[in-house]
């Protein structure tokens, strides 16, 4: 049978993960240091597994609501309340999701009709260009570059927006970049999106993980006028090392939410009962093992960052996430050659930049969610490799 001509050709034009395709490669092999895959190297901290066990010997092995555990989503609300400064109702303006990787996907959907278009950053997370084209959308990508800080500046959105934009989707700070968008770019952003009457999907996966005190996180949803428009993305995964729990939520208005709601309803039902109750624990008593883990994000990022300036790989100093963004463009490798040979020669694996779009040519994605020993020698083999070139 032919099936390429079963596949609906929205999904047959997506490529595969970059990240993932690489990573195949990298499996079943022990010598390898892996700067790769975006996850925390820590264990979820004891007291939040501890009430994943609790649920399931409470015996509370069934459905939630749709919207997720009213408990949960009051915690989410507060909690997002005291971080973000922007109130939602969370019996109407919160749902819970199936990380924040579904979130995305049923915002995209609830919101587009064939040929709408979704402006967002590039360099970006690997599934945001998918998603809009699985969700019948036209992805607009607007190029970042190492000079404006990989933010997404005003103009350069203003020149993107159409009769056809309907979302801008956004995500400080930036998987692959670790960048922080200004308080200025944000205002810039948010004008725009009032002037054009454009819904902002904003993703806060790595807003806690922020490194400058004197710089505290500022999300668009909390700009004057902005939260009738915006769509807030967050989850556990990141901040709360809790990838395998599969949990996120968004908060919007009530309208966008049952909107949301109906193909959550339809295609997950309701997120697991046991993460919903181990991420209740994460929000009402996880904020020291969260800053425990972020302060050691950060001595890692800055031992990073030296490293790879003094190997001469040019390096800016990501504000935030857990990856920093080498240029590693004087070696005249591709950013595909330079992975590809950096893990054949000295078993190092790093993403090329390309997988998140061609704007991240020309650069490297190192994870430093990576124990400390291993970031040491991985520079220190990275040396070596450069200095062969
Ligand atoms: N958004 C960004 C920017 C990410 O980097 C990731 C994971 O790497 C996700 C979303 C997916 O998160 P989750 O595990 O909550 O689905």
């Amino acid at each position: 049978m032919d099936y390429q001509s079963k596949i609906a050709t929205n999904v047959a034009s997506i490529p595969r993960s970059g990240i993932r395709d690489f990573f195949e490669l990298v499996q079943g092999r022990d010598d390898v240091i892996s700067l790769g895959v975006g996850e925390p190297d820590f264990v979820t901290p004891w007291h939040i597994r501890e009430a994943a066990i609790y649920s399931l010997e409470k015996g509370q092995t069934t459905y939630t609501s749709n919207l997720g555990l009213l408990s949960l989503r009051k915690s989410i609300a507060k909690y997002v309340g005291d971080f973000f400064h922007v109130e939602y109702n969370p019996a109407t303006e919160v749902l819970v999701t199936v990380g924040v990787s579904e979130a995305i996907d049923i915002a995209l959907r609830a919101l587009l009709n064939p040929g709408d278009e979704v402006i967002y950053h590039e360099p970006c997370y690997v599934s945001y260009s998918p998603s809009i084209v699985m969700a019948h959308g036209v992805p607009v990508p607007v190029l970042t570059t190492k000079e404006d800080g990989f933010s997404m500046k005003p103009e350069k959105l203003a020149a993107a927006i159409t009769p056809k934009t309907r979302v801008v989707f956004i995500n400080f700070p930036t998987n692959p970049t670790g960048a922080c968008a200004s308080r200025e770019d944000l205002e810039g952003i948010a004008k725009l999106a009032i002037e054009h009457d454009l819904i902002v999907l904003t993703d806060e996966i790595y807003s806690e993980l922020r490194y400058d005190e004197t710089d505290p996180h500022v999300s668009i949803a909390a700009l004057p006028g902005m939260k009738e428009r915006t769509i807030l993305l967050h989850g556990f995964s990141k901040a709360f090392a809790m990838t395998g729990f599969r949990l996120g939520y968004a908060c919007a208005p009530q309208p966008i939410i049952e909107a949301m709601m109906k193909i959550h309803q339809y295609s997950m039902l309701c997120a697991p009962i046991m993460s919903q109750n181990a991420a209740i624990e994460a929000l009402e008593n996880g904020q020291a093992a969260m800053i425990e883990m972020r302060n050691s994000y950060h001595q890692r990022r800055d031992f990073l960052v030296k490293r790879l300036n003094e190997i001469g790989l040019d390096c800016h100093l990501p504000g935030g996430a857990f990856y920093v963004f080498p240029d590693i463009r004087c070696t005249g490798l591709t950013s595909k050659e330079f992975a590809m040979q950096l893990l054949e020669q000295e078993s190092v694996a790093c993403v090329p930049g390309s997988a998140f779009g061609a704007s991240g040519e020309g650069f490297l994605r190192c994870c430093y969610a990576t124990a400390f020993d291993d970031i040491r020698t991985a520079t220190d083999r990275i040396e070596r490799f450069v200095g062969r070139l």
